[in-house]
Protein backbone atom coordinates (compact mmCIF):
# COMPACT_ATOMS: atom_id res chain seq x y z
CA UNK A 1 0.00 0.00 0.00
CA UNK A 2 1.63 3.60 -0.87
CA UNK A 3 0.38 7.00 -1.40
CA UNK A 4 1.35 8.74 -4.44
CA UNK A 5 1.45 12.41 -4.13
CA UNK A 6 0.27 13.86 -7.15
CA UNK A 7 -0.76 17.78 -6.70
CA UNK A 8 0.77 19.33 -3.35
CA UNK A 9 0.53 22.94 -3.71
CA UNK A 10 -1.82 24.96 -2.33
CA UNK A 11 -4.78 27.60 -3.75
CA UNK A 12 -3.19 27.68 -7.47
CA UNK A 13 -0.53 25.58 -9.55
CA UNK A 14 2.93 26.95 -9.64
CA UNK A 15 5.89 25.44 -11.47
CA UNK A 16 7.16 22.50 -8.36
CA UNK A 17 3.40 22.13 -7.20
CA UNK A 18 0.52 21.12 -9.09
CA UNK A 19 -2.86 21.41 -7.22
CA UNK A 20 -4.61 19.12 -4.78
CA UNK A 21 -4.61 15.48 -5.41
CA UNK A 22 -3.05 11.92 -4.48
CA UNK A 23 -3.42 8.58 -4.83
CA UNK A 24 -3.97 5.57 -2.57
CA UNK A 25 -2.36 2.72 -4.45
CA UNK A 26 -4.13 -0.44 -3.30
CA UNK A 27 -2.91 -2.60 -5.97
CA UNK A 28 -1.91 -5.62 -3.92
CA UNK A 29 -4.63 -5.68 -1.60
CA UNK A 30 -7.47 -5.14 -4.02
CA UNK A 31 -5.78 -4.14 -7.55
CA UNK A 32 -7.70 -0.73 -7.45
CA UNK A 33 -6.45 3.20 -6.79
CA UNK A 34 -8.13 5.60 -4.93
CA UNK A 35 -7.80 9.54 -6.00
CA UNK A 36 -8.10 11.78 -3.27
CA UNK A 37 -9.11 14.89 -4.63
CA UNK A 38 -8.80 15.88 -8.63
CA UNK A 39 -7.21 19.62 -8.84
CA UNK A 40 -6.72 21.01 -12.57
CA UNK A 41 -3.98 19.02 -14.40
CA UNK A 42 -4.21 15.44 -12.62
CA UNK A 43 -4.01 13.95 -15.78
CA UNK A 44 -0.93 15.47 -16.89
CA UNK A 45 0.63 14.50 -13.18
CA UNK A 46 -1.05 11.07 -13.30
CA UNK A 47 1.18 10.52 -17.21
CA UNK A 48 4.02 10.44 -15.28
CA UNK A 49 3.64 7.75 -13.12
CA UNK A 50 2.59 4.06 -13.68
CA UNK A 51 -0.90 4.72 -12.30
CA UNK A 52 -3.72 3.15 -15.00
CA UNK A 53 -6.46 5.61 -14.99
CA UNK A 54 -8.90 2.26 -15.60
CA UNK A 55 -7.11 1.12 -11.95
CA UNK A 56 -8.70 4.45 -10.42
CA UNK A 57 -11.78 2.65 -9.01
CA UNK A 58 -12.99 5.49 -6.41
CA UNK A 59 -12.50 8.84 -6.82
CA UNK A 60 -13.03 10.82 -2.93
CA UNK A 61 -13.62 14.90 -2.60
CA UNK A 62 -13.30 16.86 0.45
CA UNK A 63 -14.57 19.77 -1.06
CA UNK A 64 -15.96 21.61 -4.05
CA UNK A 65 -13.22 24.23 -4.40
CA UNK A 66 -11.49 24.77 -7.51
CA UNK A 67 -8.31 23.46 -6.54
CA UNK A 68 -9.99 20.29 -5.44
CA UNK A 69 -11.96 19.70 -8.14
CA UNK A 70 -11.13 20.96 -11.46
CA UNK A 71 -9.26 18.37 -12.73
CA UNK A 72 -12.45 16.15 -12.91
CA UNK A 73 -13.99 16.42 -16.24
CA UNK A 74 -10.53 16.10 -17.71
CA UNK A 75 -9.08 13.39 -15.58
CA UNK A 76 -12.66 11.28 -16.40
CA UNK A 77 -12.97 11.91 -20.37
CA UNK A 78 -9.24 10.53 -20.83
CA UNK A 79 -10.16 7.72 -18.54
CA UNK A 80 -12.46 6.66 -21.61
CA UNK A 81 -9.79 6.83 -24.11
CA UNK A 82 -8.63 3.41 -23.25
CA UNK A 83 -10.21 1.96 -26.28
CA UNK A 84 -8.74 -1.32 -26.07
CA UNK A 85 -8.69 -1.99 -22.21
CA UNK A 86 -12.42 -2.97 -20.42
CA UNK A 87 -14.08 -0.01 -19.24
CA UNK A 88 -14.66 -0.41 -15.33
CA UNK A 89 -16.93 1.54 -13.23
CA UNK A 90 -15.68 4.41 -11.62
CA UNK A 91 -17.64 5.45 -8.23
CA UNK A 92 -16.91 8.97 -6.73
CA UNK A 93 -17.88 9.86 -3.21
CA UNK A 94 -18.06 13.72 -2.37
CA UNK A 95 -20.11 16.80 -0.85
CA UNK A 96 -23.72 17.85 -2.20
CA UNK A 97 -23.22 19.55 -5.86
CA UNK A 98 -20.54 17.29 -7.02
CA UNK A 99 -23.02 15.47 -9.37
CA UNK A 100 -23.87 18.57 -10.44
CA UNK A 101 -20.44 19.81 -11.35
CA UNK A 102 -19.08 16.84 -13.21
CA UNK A 103 -22.83 16.10 -15.25
CA UNK A 104 -22.54 19.61 -16.20
CA UNK A 105 -19.30 19.62 -17.49
CA UNK A 106 -19.78 16.57 -19.10
CA UNK A 107 -22.90 17.79 -20.85
CA UNK A 108 -21.32 21.26 -22.21
CA UNK A 109 -18.60 19.93 -23.36
CA UNK A 110 -20.73 17.23 -25.21
CA UNK A 111 -18.66 13.97 -23.79
CA UNK A 112 -20.10 10.83 -23.53
CA UNK A 113 -18.32 8.16 -21.18
CA UNK A 114 -18.27 4.46 -22.06
CA UNK A 115 -18.46 3.10 -18.31
CA UNK A 116 -20.91 4.22 -15.72
CA UNK A 117 -20.06 6.82 -12.56
CA UNK A 118 -21.77 5.80 -9.49
CA UNK A 119 -21.93 9.48 -7.60
CA UNK A 120 -22.40 9.10 -3.55
CA UNK A 121 -23.10 12.41 -2.35
CA UNK A 122 -23.03 13.38 1.01
CA UNK A 123 -23.88 16.33 3.50
CA UNK A 124 -23.61 17.47 7.18
CA UNK A 125 -26.45 15.09 7.68
CA UNK A 126 -25.60 12.17 6.34
CA UNK A 127 -21.68 11.40 7.01
CA UNK A 128 -20.06 8.78 9.17
CA UNK A 129 -19.61 5.54 7.40
CA UNK A 130 -19.54 6.36 3.88
CA UNK A 131 -18.01 2.93 2.46
CA UNK A 132 -17.97 -0.60 3.27
CA UNK A 133 -16.33 -3.39 1.40
CA UNK A 134 -15.00 -6.73 2.20
CA UNK A 135 -11.07 -5.22 3.34
CA UNK A 136 -12.16 -1.37 4.00
CA UNK A 137 -14.27 0.80 5.70
CA UNK A 138 -14.17 4.61 5.21
CA UNK A 139 -15.35 7.18 7.08
CA UNK A 140 -16.20 10.78 6.94
CA UNK A 141 -16.60 13.58 9.38
CA UNK A 142 -16.87 17.44 8.97
CA UNK A 143 -13.60 19.39 8.98
CA UNK A 144 -13.38 22.97 9.50
CA UNK A 145 -12.87 25.60 6.06
CA UNK A 146 -14.83 28.17 4.27
CA UNK A 147 -17.24 25.83 3.04
CA UNK A 148 -18.29 22.15 3.98
CA UNK A 149 -15.44 19.97 3.64
CA UNK A 150 -14.60 16.62 5.11
CA UNK A 151 -11.90 14.45 6.24
CA UNK A 152 -11.38 10.94 5.05
CA UNK A 153 -10.65 8.04 7.62
CA UNK A 154 -9.45 4.81 5.26
CA UNK A 155 -9.11 1.42 7.20
CA UNK A 156 -8.02 -1.36 6.34
CA UNK A 157 -9.73 -4.52 7.43
CA UNK A 158 -7.72 -6.78 9.88
CA UNK A 159 -5.67 -9.44 8.16
CA UNK A 160 -5.87 -12.86 8.44
CA UNK A 161 -2.91 -14.71 9.68
CA UNK A 162 -0.88 -16.65 7.61
CA UNK A 163 0.31 -20.33 7.31
CA UNK A 164 3.77 -21.35 8.56
CA UNK A 165 4.20 -23.94 5.72
CA UNK A 166 7.83 -24.52 7.10
CA UNK A 167 6.92 -25.17 10.46
CA UNK A 168 4.25 -27.85 9.01
CA UNK A 169 6.68 -29.54 6.76
CA UNK A 170 9.27 -29.53 9.73
CA UNK A 171 6.59 -31.21 12.00
CA UNK A 172 5.80 -34.34 9.20
CA UNK A 173 2.94 -32.70 7.56
CA UNK A 174 2.38 -33.44 3.78
CA UNK A 175 1.96 -31.26 1.28
CA UNK A 176 -1.64 -31.16 0.41
CA UNK A 177 -5.61 -31.22 1.40
CA UNK A 178 -4.12 -31.39 5.04
CA UNK A 179 -2.26 -27.76 4.36
CA UNK A 180 -5.86 -26.35 3.29
CA UNK A 181 -7.55 -28.12 6.37
CA UNK A 182 -4.90 -26.40 9.09
CA UNK A 183 -4.78 -22.97 7.22
CA UNK A 184 -8.96 -22.95 7.59
CA UNK A 185 -8.03 -23.19 11.40
CA UNK A 186 -9.30 -27.19 11.39
CA UNK A 187 -7.03 -29.16 13.83
CA UNK A 188 -5.73 -32.25 12.44
CA UNK A 189 -4.22 -35.92 13.19
CA UNK A 190 -1.77 -37.42 11.06
CA UNK A 191 -1.80 -41.14 9.99
CA UNK A 192 1.09 -41.70 12.75
CA UNK A 193 -1.76 -40.23 15.17
CA UNK A 194 -0.14 -37.08 15.82
CA UNK A 195 -2.64 -34.31 16.86
CA UNK A 196 -1.59 -30.84 14.94
CA UNK A 197 -3.28 -27.72 15.94
CA UNK A 198 -4.06 -25.28 13.54
CA UNK A 199 -3.36 -22.51 15.87
CA UNK A 200 0.47 -23.58 16.54
CA UNK A 201 0.84 -22.93 12.88
CA UNK A 202 -0.89 -19.68 12.03
CA UNK A 203 0.31 -16.79 12.89
CA UNK A 204 -2.06 -14.03 14.84
CA UNK A 205 -4.09 -11.89 12.48
CA UNK A 206 -2.76 -8.64 11.94
CA UNK A 207 -4.26 -5.05 12.44
CA UNK A 208 -5.07 -3.41 9.11
CA UNK A 209 -3.40 -0.01 8.09
CA UNK A 210 -5.74 3.67 9.05
CA UNK A 211 -4.69 6.17 6.68
CA UNK A 212 -6.29 9.52 7.31
CA UNK A 213 -6.52 12.29 4.38
CA UNK A 214 -7.74 15.38 5.73
CA UNK A 215 -9.20 17.85 3.17
CA UNK A 216 -8.26 21.77 3.47
CA UNK A 217 -9.61 22.94 7.87
CA UNK A 218 -8.31 24.89 10.95
CA UNK A 219 -7.92 23.03 13.34
CA UNK A 220 -10.65 20.92 15.02
CA UNK A 221 -11.69 18.23 17.34
CA UNK A 222 -12.83 16.36 13.92
CA UNK A 223 -9.27 16.21 12.53
CA UNK A 224 -7.63 14.19 15.82
CA UNK A 225 -10.93 12.16 16.04
CA UNK A 226 -10.13 10.88 11.96
CA UNK A 227 -6.65 10.77 12.57
CA UNK A 228 -7.02 8.23 16.42
CA UNK A 229 -4.03 5.64 15.63
CA UNK A 230 -3.71 6.11 11.99
CA UNK A 231 -0.57 4.95 10.52
CA UNK A 232 -0.01 8.22 8.17
CA UNK A 233 -2.19 11.20 8.82
CA UNK A 234 -2.34 13.50 5.38
CA UNK A 235 -2.67 17.32 6.47
CA UNK A 236 -2.70 20.26 5.05
CA UNK A 237 0.01 22.71 6.19
CA UNK A 238 -0.89 25.81 4.28
CA UNK A 239 1.00 28.42 6.82
CA UNK A 240 3.81 28.39 9.17
CA UNK A 241 4.48 29.02 12.61
CA UNK A 242 3.40 32.15 13.98
CA UNK A 243 0.48 32.04 11.38
CA UNK A 244 -2.19 31.17 13.46
CA UNK A 245 -4.42 34.05 13.27
CA UNK A 246 -4.10 34.13 8.97
CA UNK A 247 -4.30 30.61 8.71
CA UNK A 248 -7.87 30.63 10.90
CA UNK A 249 -9.19 33.74 9.01
CA UNK A 250 -8.33 31.68 5.70
CA UNK A 251 -9.79 28.78 7.10
CA UNK A 252 -6.78 26.57 6.75
CA UNK A 253 -3.88 25.39 9.46
CA UNK A 254 -0.09 25.94 10.35
CA UNK A 255 2.57 23.46 10.26
CA UNK A 256 2.64 23.48 13.99
CA UNK A 257 -1.63 22.93 14.22
CA UNK A 258 -1.44 20.13 11.86
CA UNK A 259 1.30 18.73 14.28
CA UNK A 260 -0.40 19.09 17.50
CA UNK A 261 -3.26 16.85 15.82
CA UNK A 262 -1.28 14.24 14.82
CA UNK A 263 0.06 14.43 18.06
CA UNK A 264 -3.08 14.31 19.88
CA UNK A 265 -4.41 11.51 17.78
CA UNK A 266 -1.88 9.51 18.79
CA UNK A 267 -0.49 9.27 15.22
CA UNK A 268 2.48 7.32 13.64
CA UNK A 269 3.46 9.96 10.97
CA UNK A 270 2.13 13.11 9.36
CA UNK A 271 2.99 13.87 6.06
CA UNK A 272 2.22 17.79 5.10
CA UNK A 273 1.15 18.88 2.05
CA UNK A 274 -1.12 21.75 0.64
CA UNK A 275 2.32 24.08 0.32
CA UNK A 276 1.76 27.83 -0.62
CA UNK A 277 4.37 28.37 -3.55
CA UNK A 278 5.29 31.46 -0.93
CA UNK A 279 7.63 28.66 0.71
CA UNK A 280 11.04 28.68 -1.02
CA UNK A 281 13.23 25.26 -0.31
CA UNK A 282 14.55 26.90 2.75
CA UNK A 283 11.09 27.10 4.47
CA UNK A 284 9.82 23.92 3.71
CA UNK A 285 12.59 22.29 5.49
CA UNK A 286 11.76 25.32 8.33
CA UNK A 287 7.80 24.17 8.51
CA UNK A 288 9.62 20.72 8.77
CA UNK A 289 11.89 21.63 11.32
CA UNK A 290 9.29 23.44 13.15
CA UNK A 291 6.68 20.76 13.26
CA UNK A 292 9.23 18.35 14.67
CA UNK A 293 9.17 20.20 18.05
CA UNK A 294 5.37 18.92 18.37
CA UNK A 295 5.24 15.78 16.31
CA UNK A 296 8.71 13.55 15.53
CA UNK A 297 7.65 12.28 12.68
CA UNK A 298 6.83 14.60 9.83
CA UNK A 299 7.64 14.59 6.63
CA UNK A 300 6.68 17.90 3.77
CA UNK A 301 5.95 16.18 0.86
CA UNK A 302 6.68 16.54 -2.47
CA UNK A 303 4.90 16.17 -5.96
CA UNK A 304 5.44 12.63 -7.29
CA UNK A 305 6.38 11.55 -4.16
CA UNK A 306 5.33 7.62 -3.23
CA UNK A 307 4.90 6.85 0.51
CA UNK A 308 5.00 3.45 1.56
CA UNK A 309 2.77 2.85 4.30
ZN1 LIG B 1 -10.36 24.92 0.05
Amino acid sequence: MDIQFLGTGAGQPSKARNVSSLALKLLDEINEVWLFDCGEGTQNRILETTIRPRKVSKIFITHLHGDHIFGLPGFLSSRAFQANEEQTDLDIYGPQGIKSFVLTSLRVSGSRLPYRIHFHEFDQDSLGKILETDKFTVYAEELDHTIFCVGYRVMQKDLEGTLDAEKLKAAGVPFGPLFGKIKNGQDVVLEDGTAIKAADYISAPRPGKIITILGDTRKTNASVRLAVNADVLVHESTYGKGDEKIARNHGHSTNMQAAQVAAEAGAKRLLLNHISARFLSKDISQLKKDATTVFENVHVVKDLEEVEI
